[in-house]
């Protein structure tokens, strides 16, 4: 049950507890793993919930992975150890995140400098805690176990096939000729790569060693690395503190070319020239903008890994590596956006990380923001300016079909024990997160003040985890006048019960949320009282405030110029549309076309007839972003003469990313037995998870869950990205329940929910979903 996030939105403390009107923190204990303000500031025991462990009574020094990879049966083996010191007395358990997919074969504990060298054998037992994960018990020797005393304790155990570990047949590899594997950890997937406190709010160091075949490359989320060939070992130091789901393994063949003094480029061979091509000497460029504008790169090298279209998500920020699929190569800007993205995240989310996975704005809002202020500084505001409309076009289209009180559109949410995290991550956490940031930029009166902000941020809660009254705390202490309005307008409230309003302004670009003054004894300047931080994190609806995006006009105009024509008319006159030279145009500007004309499908016959007469020829030439808008149009509006097209585009494509919405919009409308002959024709060709995620699409089997091969482990598919945007739904079409099956949750929304049935036609992966994980 999701009922709490109706809850009354006026807590800012990390334990939900209202906070007095003066300020004044929650007490409790300040033992939480975030650096928090500093000394002195108590607070409330941190909560993970989607944490079966007891990370609060230890604190993890490091830990160390031996694993052999056997491609044959798809398995890895080996152990684990951790060292770790219990911060408390009268501790008799260790509790760890773990899986039905992983397979315990012993638990032992050592004691270093007591004397007794020989591993003790401990009894454990596994509990099921929730859909994504269990608790793995292990009772503790209470002679041995002393606060401040490390303990090592190793778990030796095999993993096969769980949620965070996606084998690949050499068929669903690029080059087709050898076996590959890699891991996937956001959010709480590595409990099942191995035991762990899968919580954000623990990071530790690691090592790991690796043993492969001959032939395979193994690279790691790791600082350092090494190989020794004779022994065919791969080992690797991961020399700062990162969360369990920043630990990150792909293994296949793989060959690399640097592209920069700290950077290079892995892929297959068959796809590197191409890869090498697209980034060239760009990532050091990147990283130099970056570091200008929030301080040194922390973690010394920033490489890059393409992988094939199996991977379930665009990209994800592993530290040092960055994943991303090969797909997204031959679209440029996307490709570009991508990667800043992830380098962004060395500062924002690696370096200084959400605490909890309720708070995961404070990754990818700063993320996205800092993302933004590159492309700014790399290749100017109106570029930066388009991108974000796109994004923003699409949080409002979402908005619209979810609804303004739908609580997933809080940026605080709250878990209800059992709800996977990952189903809560959507465009609010990227978007909405993004305008709060920009808020605070707005509020600090110049983007450069802010720009050192958050290089002072990052350098005070670098390696930490951290919750948002920590960004609002050293936001407020590094910008006193607001804080001063802050306290002052607060006082104001109590006071008089009155204070500050909400108005909207109609700037150039989109309606833009301002606090304006009810009471007008005020001084206009003082709106920027910060007080509407509640509101932003708490709750629910669009944006408070968005950046004045009228910088990007001269790119966006003529979308909409364009958008007007052709809603206005049916068949626009020639001599006016080849004014409107789409071929000279951007990939942003040709998506934000395609998008705004996607909302307003279906269109006319006519209009589909001269759209495609005017640019169906030119899309085939462009890349996969482009081409999948204008199939999605094709299907949606059943425009039968660009069938083939979108037969030719499900044969090429076999990434989630470009099948799922096009497959979505195919069963929503006449043109499902097209959609059932395609996939039988490629399903071989299809990672099994996406192929059971095509057949529920296609057939409505996902009622069950899927057995994998051992018995007694359940493989648990990541979410498909659409159905994440349905549970959104549902959550308000069914008084905020969010239920745990996903499968069982598809069938029930398709049966119950007309909002489903919008969200399939509406909210695509490639619209909308594409960007929920990167
Ligand atoms: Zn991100």
């Amino acid at each position: 049950m999701m009922a709490e996030l109706h809850q009354t939105p006026t807590s800012l403390c990390c334990c939900r507890k209202s906070l007095p009107a003066s300020g004044a923190r929650c007490t409790g204990d300040s033992s939480r793993p975030s650096a928090g303000p500093g000394p002195g500031s108590p607070r409330c025991p941190l909560v993970d919930v989607a944490s079966a462990s007891n990370f609060r009574c230890f604190q993890l020094r490091h830990f160390h992975l031996d694993l052999r990879l056997n491609f044959a049966v798809k398995e890895m083996s080996g152990w684990l150890v951790l060292d770790l010191v219990p911060v408390q007395a009268g501790i008799h358990t260790l509790v760890l995140d773990s899986h039905p997919s992983l397979l315990i074969h012993s638990i032992d504990c050592k004691v270093p400098g007591s004397g007794q060298e020989e591993p003790v054998s401990l009894t454990y037992r596994v509990d099921p805690f929730t859909d994504y994960g269990s608790s793995l018990n292990i009772s503790l020797p209470t002679t041995a176990v002393k606060p401040g005393r490390l303990i090592q304790i190793t778990v030796r155990y095999t993993t096969t096939d769980g949620p965070a570990i996606w084998w690949l047949d050499s068929e669903l590899t690029c080059g087709q000729t050898r076996p590959l594997v890699f891991t996937q950890g956001h959010s709480v997937c590595n409990r099942s790569f191995f035991p762990c406190f899968d919580t954000p709010a623990v990071k530790s160091t690691y090592t790991a060693t690796v043993r492969v075949p001959d032939g395979v490359t193994v690279l790691m989320s790791a600082s350092r690395s090494s190989y020794s060939k004779p022994d065919r070992v791969f080992q690797f130091s991961m020399e700062f503190p990162v969360p369990s789901y920043l630990v990150a393994l792909v293994a296949g063949e793989l060959q690399h070319v640097d592209v920069g003094p700290r950077s290079r480029v892995w892929a297959e061979p068959c796809l590197l020239s191409c890869a090498v091509k697209k980034l060239g000497g760009s990532v050091e460029r990147w990283l130099g903008v970056a570091e200008e504008l929030f301080g040194p790169y922390l973690w010394g090298r920033c490489d890059i890994v393409f992988l094939p279209p199996s991977f379930p998500i665009v990209a994800m920020e592993n530290p040092c590596l960055t994943f991303i699929i090969a797909s997204i190569l031959e679209s440029s800007e996307f490709l570009l956006i991508d990667v800043i993205h992830e380098i962004a995240h060395g500062w924002f989310g690696n370096a200084v990380t959400n605490a909890t996975w309720e708070e995961m704005w404070l990754s990818e809002g700063l993320a996205t923001y800092a993302q933004r202020r590159i492309t700014t500084e790399a290749y100017g505001e109106a570029f930066t300016c388009l991108e974000t409309v796109v994004r923003l076009d699409a949080l409002h289209r979402q908005l619209r079909l979810l609804g303004d009180n739908n609580p997933v559109s809080k940026l605080q949410v709250k878990f209800e024990p059992g709800v996977n995290p990952s189903t809560l991550m959507n465009l609010f956490t990227y978007e909405k997160g993004f305008c709060f940031v920009s808020y605070l930029s707005q509020l600090s009166g110049d983007v450069h003040d802010f720009d050192r902000f958050l290089r002072d941020y990052i350098s005070q809660f670098k390696f930490k985890s951290v919750v948002a009254q920590d960004l609002i705390d050293f936001f407020l202490g590094y910008f006193p006048e607001l804080q001063d309005a802050a306290v002052a307008q607060r006082e104001g409230e109590e006071e008089g019960g009155r204070g500050w309003g909400v108005g909207w302004v109609l700037p150039s670009i989109r309606c833009v949320c301002v606090c304006v003054c009810v009471d007008s004894e005020c001084p206009p300047s003082s709106w920027s009282s910060g007080l509407e931080f509640e509101r932003w994190l708490s709750g629910c609806g669009p944006p408070l405030y968005e950046p004045d995006l009228s910088a990007g006009g001269a790119l966006i105009q003529p979308v909409q110029d364009l958008c007007v024509l052709w809603r206005r008319s049916d068949t626009p006159d020639l001599q006016t549309l080849t004014s409107f030279d789409l071929s000279a145009w951007s990939t942003f500007q040709i998506v934000l076309f395609l998008d705004r004309m996607l909302d307003h499908s279906p269109l006319p016959h006519d209009v589909m007839v001269s759209l495609s007469g005017s640019y169906s020829s030119l899309f085939d030439g462009l890349n996969a972003e482009v081409q999948i808008r204008w199939l999605q149009m094709v299907v949606r509006n059943s425009f039968y003469p660009d069938l083939p097209r979108v037969r030719a585009f499900l044969h090429k494509h076999t990434s989630r990313m470009y099948t799922v919405p096009l497959y979505e919009d195919l069963v929503a409308g006449v043109m499902k037995c097209v959609a059932v002959e395609i996939f039988y024709q490629t399903q071989r060709r299809l990672h099994p998870n996406l192929r059971r995620t095509l057949q529920q699409i296609l057939f409505q089997t996902g009622s069950t869950p899927i057995q994998s091969e051992r018995p007694g482990s359940v493989r648990c598919p990541p979410l498909p990205l659409p159905l994440i945007l349905c549970a959104a739904a549902t959550a308000r079409c069914h008084g905020n329940r969010l239920h745990r099956d996903d499968g069982r949750h598809r069938s029930e929304g398709r049966q119950t929910c007309r909002r489903e049935v919008d969200l399939r036609c509406h909210l695509t992966e490639a619209v909308i979903g594409r960007l929920v994980m990167w």
